[in-house]
């Protein structure tokens, strides 16, 4: 067995990727689909065309290897997390389009469940806030809007799934309705101390239990594709949610490590171990993953604007023409001249928490230029990262020693540099920047012994670029100072109500 298949089902594409015994790269393909938006806020997928493009990308993959199916140890599978969908168990069709994480439809009910005093002991829980960015309220939406959706839920009939229970349905042709701790953790109705659904959470939002798949580890064999797909059987063996799954592909084995995703917007996650770290903070706390029966968790926060802040830069204002030449302009001054840019575009998430908050430039002068505002926004894009990773530390008492990091941004070294010069640890990219595919496949290849130990993978990991703190510590602590003031200047500016 030569090669391990990873699945990589995200928001905007599927992708898969052959991964040999080195953790390296032998073959990767991706089809993008359909992103509909029936009404605003409302965001859905074709669940039929999410499965049929990673079937397709998955063989094309294989051809590309020059691999049969005899050739694949184990599959695993990373995947967009939260987003919903509905089948039918006696004909696989699902009762209407995936309600994608997106999507703000069931908003209002989360705030009642909010205003009900609630959320309080759905934290204590689910370890989430009470969103509708999770599936819980999505599935309740579905049941309810979907003309004999509730009747047939009660009678066992239909089955309820994340995306990567909806790919294992279809790969064992409907032999399998399981999914993976992590997966199960993004819920709001999945108890991450008991690790199981949880019943009161399941009343509160009207979900029948019958309508759940069973909840395994992240790192087992689920069971045998069916000859269909690939020729032959090859087994599932690996199933962790996209960060969750990057987390895993970084190397972040130990409690304390954290890696940070610098893509449209950031994911940091930091493994705590065993502990189910509670936050003050608003942060998320989440199972990272089961594996040989251990649970890790983490603690997990986002920042909404991280790379889009060079978009708007290139389409809004177009003082760029291409991310990439954001560097340059920024390089082209010494430093941000006393600007700073808060990019609050969409209000501020974690550790602020203002939805009210605005983008806003300030310090500018008669001396400021167009280079000023693109290094300002990208030591924005490090800034918001860094009060994510203060407030980690004080939520898990736990000092950070090194940023592992992936994502479009993290090319750009004069961010990577600022972020370790903000935080004081040093920054590191990897070889693979495939991280969440990666992580998949490690998941996999654990469980049927195409790789012995998560020892043996964490020595696989390899550098790229390694950036050490070199910033004078009186310049970073009256940046910072800067940074802050700038922050309560962009909150609560856009009017309440
Ligand atoms: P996503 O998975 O969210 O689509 P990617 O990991 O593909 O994100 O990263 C894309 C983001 O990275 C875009 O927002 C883009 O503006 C930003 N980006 C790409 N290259 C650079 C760069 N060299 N410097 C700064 N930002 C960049």
């Amino acid at each position: 067995m030569a090669f391990i298949l990873a699945l990589d089902q995200g928001t905007t594409s599927s992708r898969a990727i052959v991964f040999d015994q080195t953790g390296s790269i032998r073959a990767m393909a991706q089809q993008e689909f359909e992103q509909i938006f029936p009404k605003p806020g409302w965001v859905e997928h074709d669940p039929r065309e999410i499965w049929r493009t990673q079937l397709a990308v998955a063989r094309e993959a294989l051809r590309q290897a020059d691999a049969s199916a005899s050739a694949i140890a184990g599959i695993g599978i990373s995947n967009q997390r939260e987003t919903t969908v509905i089948w039918d168990r006696a004909t696989g069709e699902p009762i209407g389009n995936a309600i994608v994480w997106q999507d703000r439809r069931t908003a209002d009910f989360c705030r009642e469940l909010k205003e009900a005093g609630l959320a309080d002991s759905i934290q204590r829980k689910s370890g989430l806030v009470a969103d509708a960015y999770f599936s819980g309220s999505k599935i309740r939406w579905m049941l309810d809007n979907i003309e004999g959706a509730r009747a047939k839920a009660g009678a066992g009939e239909l089955a309820f799934g994340t995306i990567d229970s909806w790919l294992v349905w279809n790969l064992t042709g409907g032999k399998a309705h399981l999914t993976d701790v992590s997966n199960a953790s993004r819920t709001l109705v999945f108890n991450i101390e008991t690790l199981e659904w949880d019943e009161e959470l399941l009343a509160l939002l009207d979900l029948p239990a019958g309508l759940m798949p069973e909840v395994r580890g992240s790192s087992e064999v689920y069971g045998q594709t069916t000859p269909d797909c690939f020729g032959a059987g090859i087994p599932i063996a690996g199933i962790a949610g996209d960060q969750q799954a990057a987390l895993f592909g970084q190397g972040c084995h130990q409690c304390g490590m954290a890696k940070n995703t610098y893509g449209t917007g950031c994911f940091m996650l930091m493994n705590t171990g065993s502990d189910r770290v509670r936050s003050s903070n608003e942060l998320l706390t989440t199972v990272a993953w089961e594996v040989d029966g251990a649970v890790d968790y983490a603690l997990e926060g986002s920042v909404f604007v991280g790379g889009a802040v060079v978009q708007w830069l290139r389409d809004q204002l177009g003082i760029i023409e291409t991310a990439p030449e954001i560097e340059e302009l920024a390089r082209s001054v010494e430093d941000n001249g006393g600007v700073y840019f808060v990019p609050a575009f969409a209000g501020l998430g974690s550790p602020h928490w203002d939805p009210y908050a605005r983008g806003t430039i300030v310090g500018l002068t008669r001396g400021s230029s167009a280079g000023h505002i693109a290094r300002a926004a990208l030591e924005g894009i490090a800034y918001q990262s860094m009060d994510l990773v203060k407030a980690m530390e004080m939520d898990a008492g736990i000092s950070l020693s090194e940023l592992r990091v992936d994502g479009g941004a993290s090319l750009n070294g004069l961010v990577m540099q600022f972020q370790s010069d903000l935080l004081n640890v040093p920054v590191v990219r990897p070889r693979i920047a495939e991280t969440t595919a990666l992580g998949a496949a490690y998941l996999a290849g654990l469980a049927v012994g195409f790789w012995e130990s998560r020892e043996q993978i964490a020595r696989q990991w390899q550098v790229d670029a390694r950036f050490d703190p070199a910033g004078d510590p009186q310049t970073v602590k009256a940046q910072v100072t800067g940074w802050r003031k700038a922050v309560e200047r962009s909150k609560d500016w856009e009017e309440k109500g």
